[in-house]
């Protein structure tokens, strides 16, 4: 009999958590609000809400480990879950990343260098802050924001009044706008035993705030990963973390700055599935069932390019040789991840020729009209 696991959160990261689990025998209990949630298409789906006590205690019942795919579920749920069972990411890895000034102030306690920032509850603040970090910054929700929703570039002092106007009223931090060379996130695991395991650091890029594309591994990284492993390791250590964590870095002048982290299976990590050993989704359930974590090795290289907000001819994309298509059985909105291809090679230059290939393609497809 396999062990059984608990889910806050039904959307893709969990339908994968649960294509990755049913190998090893386990079977999986998704808790969602949404009845339409897409992992509801391959286990069994509770629709309810977070907050609800009698339910989170039926929930509960029969389950050996609750876990999570979604980092905004209200900490009062998770705190109602623990005294009953082990609950993977502890709820202070949580209540750390949901609030973006929490965070950051988190990052700089561990000696992790971040963006310089200032946090921002009224007008006077926002002034105090531009003076601070200086011209561009971004003005961010400290809560619920995610995939670039809530930001604001400010190039200007100038735009402080309509920035306000736009995102005041509700907690907000603002950040000195990076001159990143470019955007880098590595994927740690550890386990219930403590065992620790990373994988090579991806290179990111987003179009309108949404991650577009990764490249694994990240070229020309090697030099960074020691210093990207050793950062990710005092974040698992000083929240006695365990699960898979990614971390989003900016690389500035060779060094590494910490944007955010995400306490939960995460996007940059999905080339995992066939581009290494074991996937971010067995080693997180393996990490919460106190398993021995697999192997992190990449197979040769991988890229992975999300599909947001449009459906491709699948037939063209599988076309492709090496190209792995993940649809996630999602109404197809614009600005909303739908799927995902990763593509797989063992040559660096034959896998740069099937991407632009599939980019190609990719970019060809008419998204629906709203
Ligand atoms: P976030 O929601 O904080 O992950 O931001 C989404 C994207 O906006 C990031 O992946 C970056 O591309 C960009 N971004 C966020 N914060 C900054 C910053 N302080 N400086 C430059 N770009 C940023």
């Amino acid at each position: 009999m396999g062990a059984r696991v608990g889910v806050l959160g039904g959307g893709q990261l969990g339908r994968m958590l649960a294509l990755a689990g049913y190998p090893l025998g386990l079977e999986f209990r998704f808790l969602d609000p949404a009845a339409g949630a897409s992992a509801g298409q391959v286990a069994e789906l509770w629709v309810g809400d977070y907050e609800d006590g009698p339910l989170l205690e039926r929930f509960a019942e029969g389950l050996d480990r609750v876990t999570l795919e979604f980092e905004n579920v209200p900490l009062a749920a998770l705190h109602k879950l623990v005294p009953r069972l082990p609950v993977y990411p502890p709820p202070q890895a949580l209540e750390v990343a949901q609030d973006r000034l929490g965070e950051k102030t988190f990052f700089r306690r561990l000696g992790i260098p971040t963006p310089l920032f200032h946090p921002v509850e009224s007008y006077a603040d926002l002034l105090e802050g531009l003076e601070r970090v200086g011209c561009p910054a971004l003005l961010k929700t400290r809560r619920l924001g995610y995939d670039g929703k809530g930001q604001l570039l400010l190039r200007e002092p100038a735009q402080a009044q309509e920035a306000w106007a736009t995102l005041g009223g509700v907690p907000l931090i603002l950040e000195a706008f990076v001159p990143f060379r470019r955007e880098l996130s590595i994927l740690g695991v550890r386990s219930a035993r403590g065992e620790l395991a990373f994988y090579p650091l991806v290179e990111n890029h987003h179009r309108r705030g949404i991650l577009h594309k990764s490249l694994a591994p990240a070229p020309q990284a090697e030099a960074l990963q020691p210093r990207a492993e050793a950062l990710a390791r005092r974040v698992m250590e000083a929240l006695g973390y365990v699960g898979l964590l990614a971390i989003e870095f900016f690389e500035v002048e060779g060094e590494l700055w910490a944007n955010e982290m995400a306490p939960r299976v995460h996007n940059s990590g999905h080339w995992t599935i066939e581009g290494a050993e074991t996937s971010q989704f067995e080693n997180h359930l393996r990490a919460v069932l106190g398993w021995p974590l697999g192997s992190t090795a990449p197979r040769g290289h991988a890229a992975m390019l999300n599909l947001v907000g449009l459906r491709p001819d699948f037939t063209r994309v599988l076309e492709i040789p090496g190209a792995h298509l993940h649809w996630y059985g999602k109404a197809v909105r614009p600005g909303r991840k739908v799927g995902h291809v990763t593509l797989r090679s063992d040559s660096a230059a034959v896998l740069a020729e099937r991407l632009e290939q599939l980019e190609h393609l990719l970019s060809a497809v008419v998204p629906p009209v709203e």
